[in-house]
């Protein structure tokens, strides 16, 4: 299989947007974080990084540090901009782009060669033409999955391209660390740890059943990127084909249950968006953004399409079960459902059974109260008692 997926990665995003807009900066050590009172660094140069300034950290700490770095509030907005100019060039070259965030996306070029050359000559010129155009730097990994391409961008940060040949995925993979791994956050590389498994290699002499054992179904997976496998494709976002909700907090959100709360309302508004529309969706994305700006999305697939606010919500919590959420603060939550479709479509609308009749009356129900009492207001009281039996 042919290389074909491009991960494509701003370096410093935030701090290189002031580098550039304040020529005064370059060169110098820049934080960018704070107001609000988010005291948090959200981004910081490379050339903070030595003193060990790292995003997520207390501005106070970083200052500290490093006394004579430069702070600069988050302008989002502008960020916002510029984000728009790099995916307009990623734009020249293909249109299957998945966004992962402002400085972030997943490039698939298959086909692309005719007219631009390989993945590998499509990443050198996107990386020239954001550099000329814009005066910033973007990191590359050229692969032929998802899975490897990320890794590859990772491993050429800062302001380099690294391409994993299909022959050479071993090579790469074998020496890394667990934690290196998609999805093995601190705690799930302490359990790998346990077991002796400290690097890719090690990790591969478990078989699948044991990391079933482990981890559940997430194991399988494990089991597969061990293997630098992976079978997801690049999901080009059409934004008027889903439907979505999302909240940014006065306040971060530290608790799981107050975001199963927060994700519970988003489900219940997106169904009763999608019944007004008379349409179901077929996938779900959840995405979180942690008081240090990283911000990721999990998508998911559901069995049948839905329009149900329960549904809705067990998945989504599914999803933000995969993040760290409930370990790192949460300042803004967001769900959204795409893959729409008219509704009635589906084979369990054809042959309803009686769980999910009974939640097409509880929906009915709940979109008379809502129209009623206005949307918001109408929350299924016991869905909270039925879901907290994790705590
Ligand atoms: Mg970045």
């Amino acid at each position: 299989m042919p290389n074909t997926i491009i991960h494509l990665d701003m370096d410093a995003f935030y701090a290189s947007v002031e580098q550039q807009d304040h020529p005064e900066l370059r060169g110098r050590p820049v934080i960018v974080g704070g107001g609000r009172n988010r005291g948090v660094v959200a981004a910081c140069s490379y050339e903070a990084r030595p003193f060990g300034v790292r995003s997520a950290m207390p501005i106070s700490r970083a200052l500290r540090l490093c006394p004579e770095a430069v702070l600069r509030p988050v302008r989002m907005a502008r960020y916002q901009q510029v984000s728009r100019q790099v995916f307009a060039i990623f734009a020249r070259y293909t249109d299957r782009i998945e966004p992962l965030s402002v400085d972030e996306a997943f490039l698939d070029v298959a086909g692309c060669g005719r007219l631009f050359g390989t993945a590998v000559e499509i990443a050198k010129r996107i990386r020239r033409e954001v550099r000329d155009e814009l005066g910033l730097a973007v990191s590359a990994g050229v692969a032929p999955n998802k899975f490897l391409a990320k890794l590859a961008s990772e491993s050429a940060k800062p302001d380099g391209l690294l391409e994993i040949a299909p022959e050479k995925v071993d090579d790469f993979l074998l020496p890394l660390p667990v934690e290196r791994i998609w999805g093995v956050g601190a705690k799930a590389a302490q359990q790998l740890h346990r077991y002796g498994c400290r690097t890719v290699a090690d990790l591969r002499l478990l078989s699948e059943m044991q990391l079933k054992g482990m981890f559940g179904v997430w194991g399988e997976n494990l089991y597969r990127l061990a293997r630098g496998e992976d079978s997801r494709t690049v999901e080009v976002d059409q934004p008027s084909k889903s439907f979505g909700a999302e909240e940014t907090f006065a306040s971060d959100l530290r608790r799981l249950e107050d975001l199963r709360r927060e994700l519970l309302g988003q489900a219940e508004k997106v169904a009763a968006r999608l019944r007004r529309h008379g349409l179901e969706g077929r996938t779900l994305t959840v995405k979180v953004r942690f008081d240090d700006f990283e911000t990721l999305t999990r998508r998911l697939t559901l069995p049948e399409p839905s329009a149900n606010g329960m549904t809705l919500y067990r998945a989504g919590i599914e999803l933000l079960q995969r993040t760290d959420a409930g370990t790192r603060p949460v300042r803004l939550l967001g769900l959204s459902v795409g893959g729409l479709e008219p509704a009635g479509q589906g084979q369990a609308s054809l042959f309803p059974d009686a769980g999910s009749q009974r939640l097409a009356e509880i929906d009915r129900a709940v979109d008379k109260l809502s129209e009623r009492f206005g949307s918001g207001r109408v929350r299924r009281g016991t869905l909270f008692e039925g879901e907290d039996e994790e705590k």
